[in-house]
Formats: structure tokens, C-alpha cells, sequence
């Protein structure tokens, strides 16, 4: 058993960045939160974590979060993850643009504790009930990603049509393929556009393969999370600054509808790929994890327990894990 003290808050909230020019940062959430001290919660924390390697980092939610993070070691598929859920937190607590966070940053129970990652994010505005998104991989580690307390998956869906009024030509499944005149799979769907059309990611990502593929002609492949990839095939072109590897929200462009590869006439040949297998792009749950139910919640749940109450070490109160 572990005891800690309790302090006030304002002794231990010192971000690992008060040197560097972060400082303005954390003044200003001390100040925009005026109502910490009416909140048990916030008025004390741990003084000590008993996890010695796991962090509370804070500041404002703006454009220098990222950059935050990284200075605090945090592996960058962790930052990118958490920036991915923020319209997914904004949906349950309102704009999250300048707002304070907290995060809870160091290594899972199962990694070694070099690992820095975010394991707890936390919003909060003025007024406002904190919102938290809390890290989880799943038991079957078939996946991980953040989560409300309630175990509603924070991540975004994939939008369907990345090629604004485009015509559906050709759906997924098997059809007749139009070059070969054979019965084949379509593994993904096809938006036939003009030549020259934006084609636009349908939920942020990174660049995974850009290039020349066969049949698919110039195309691009982006990574959203463990389980998801989507394929945009037959482009006339991409832009000039893309590369593999480069981080893409959700709607920015990342090439042009064109005829490369196997193609009949300008068109997009648009594939969602669920852990390597195609699935069908207009499928209403397509990239949509869905909340956790039953035993995968109340392993959960027990998760919550655990960071929050068995070991005093995190940025949860008691009540979320109820
Ligand atoms: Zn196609």
C-alpha cells in the first residue's frame, strides 16, 4: 500500500517545460481554470506519484501541443493519436481550441518504462466538467486508442466520398471487370470525377506509401491507426509536398483524380483496409471503433480502477471509474 500526500495543487503542477519558453503556457492555465480550487478533485493531487516514471504535463490546447509532447519524449505515434481525438473529445465537451490540458505521460504496465506515452488526456474549460481520454489497449491487443470514461471510442469514422460530387461507378464486391471482361473482387469503391479533381484524406493519417503500385497507378496509402488504411488509386498526380511519413488531417488534399494504372476513364478507386482486409468504404460503421460492451467494458473499467484509485498516480478522481 502506498500512501501519498495530498497537497494543493499549485505545489506539484510544474510542467517539465517551466524553462523553456512553455512558461506563459502553464500561467495562463493556472489562471483560466479559476474554479480549481472549488473542485475536491483538483484541489489536491498525489504529491509524490507512486509510478516514479509517468508525468502530469499541462498547458493550453493550440498548435503547440505537439511540439509540448515531443520535447517530453513522447513517441510520436502517441502524439498523433491523441491530436486524432480531439473532435472526438470537442464532440462531448465543446470547442477545445484554448483550453487547458492535462496529460498523464509514461509507460503502460506492460512496457518498459522508458516508454513515454500519453495514458490520460485531459480538457478543461472555464466552468466546464473536464473531459478525459483515457489510453487503452485492448486485452486481445488486436487494437488500442483512446476512450471516454464510459468506454466510447473517441476516434473519428471515415468519411466515404473522399472527392467532392462524385459519381458512385462502380461498388464494392464482385463484378465484371471492365478491362479484362472477368468476374473479379472489387476491393474498393469508385468515384468517377473530372480529371484534375481534389481528392481529399478521409480521416487523418499518415502517408504510408506513395507511388507507383501496378495496376492502381500513381496512388496513395494512409495509415489512420492499428486498424486502418485507406487507398487512393488511378491519380493523375499528388502534391509536391507529400511525402511518406507526413502526418494529413482529415479533408486536407493528397492528390488528383486522374486514369493511372488500369483505368478505364478518370475515376477514384477509393479501398478501406480493416486490419489488411478490405472491407466495404460505404459500410456505415467503416472506421467507426465502436464503443466497448460487456467484458471488453468491464476489463475497462477494472483499467480505470486501476489508474485512478489502486495507485494514486493518475489524473482520474474516484467517480470515472464508477
Ligand atoms: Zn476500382
Amino acid at each position: 500500500m502506498v500512501s501519498v500526500l495530498l497537497i494543493p495543487i499549485y505545489s506539484v503542477y510544474t510542467p517539465a517545460y517551466s524553462t523553456d519558453t512553455q512558461t506563459n503556457h502553464s500561467m495562463f492555465c493556472t489562471i483560466s481554470w479559476p474554479r480549481i480550487e472549488l473542485d475536491p478533485y483538483y484541489k489536491c493531487l498525489p504529491a509524490k506519484l507512486s509510478t516514479p516514471s509517468r508525468r502530469i504535463l499541462s498547458g493550453v490546447l493550440d498548435n503547440q501541443f505537439a511540439s509540448v509532447m515531443r520535447r517530453a519524449g513522447v513517441l510520436s505515434t502517441s502524439i498523433d493519436a491523441a491530436i486524432d481525438v480531439l473532435p472526438g473529445m470537442r464532440a462531448l465537451a465543446g470547442p477545445l481550441r484554448g483550453q487547458c490540458y492535462r496529460a498523464l505521460v509514461g509507460a503502460a504496465a506492460d512496457e518498459s518504462s522508458h516508454t513515454q506515452r500519453i495514458l490520460v488526456l485531459e480538457a478543461r474549460a472555464v466552468g466546464a466538467a473536464p473531459i478525459r481520454a483515457i489510453w487503452y489497449r485492448l486485452p486481445s491487443k488486436c487494437g488500442d486508442g483512446f476512450y471516454s470514461a464510459n468506454g466510447r471510442s473517441l476516434q473519428q469514422a471515415l468519411n466515404p466520398c473522399p472527392v467532392a460530387r462524385a459519381r458512385l461507378s462502380s461498388r464494392f464486391g464482385e463484378r465484371m471487370h471492365p478491362i479484362s471482361g472477368h468476374y473479379t473482387f472489387h476491393s474498393g469503391v469508385d468515384w468517377a470525377a473530372p480529371q484534375g479533381t481534389p481528392v481529399r484524406a478521409s480521416g487523418p493519417g499518415n502517408i504510408e506509401f506513395l507511388g507507383w503500385l501496378h495496376g492502381y497507378g500513381k496512388t496513395v496509402i494512409l495509415r489512420h491507426n492499428q486498424q486502418y488504411e485507406t487507398v487512393y488509386a488511378h491519380l493523375s498526380r499528388t502534391p509536391s509536398k507529400l511525402r511518406t511519413g507526413k502526418r494529413i488531417a482529415r479533408g486536407d488534399i493528397i492528390g488528383y483524380v486522374g486514369n493511372t494504372g488500369w483505368a478505364t476513364g478518370p475515376h477514384l478507386h477509393y479501398e478501406v483496409r480493416h486490419y489488411g482486409y478490405h472491407i466495404n468504404p460505404l459500410s456505415a460503421s467503416v472506421g467507426k471503433p465502436s464503443s466497448l460492451h460487456g467484458t471488453a467494458l468491464r476489463e475497462f473499467k477494472r483499467y480505470l480502477s486501476n489508474l485512478s484509485n489502486g495507485n494514486r498516480n493518475s489524473l482520474l478522481p474516484a467517480y470515472v471509474a464508477s
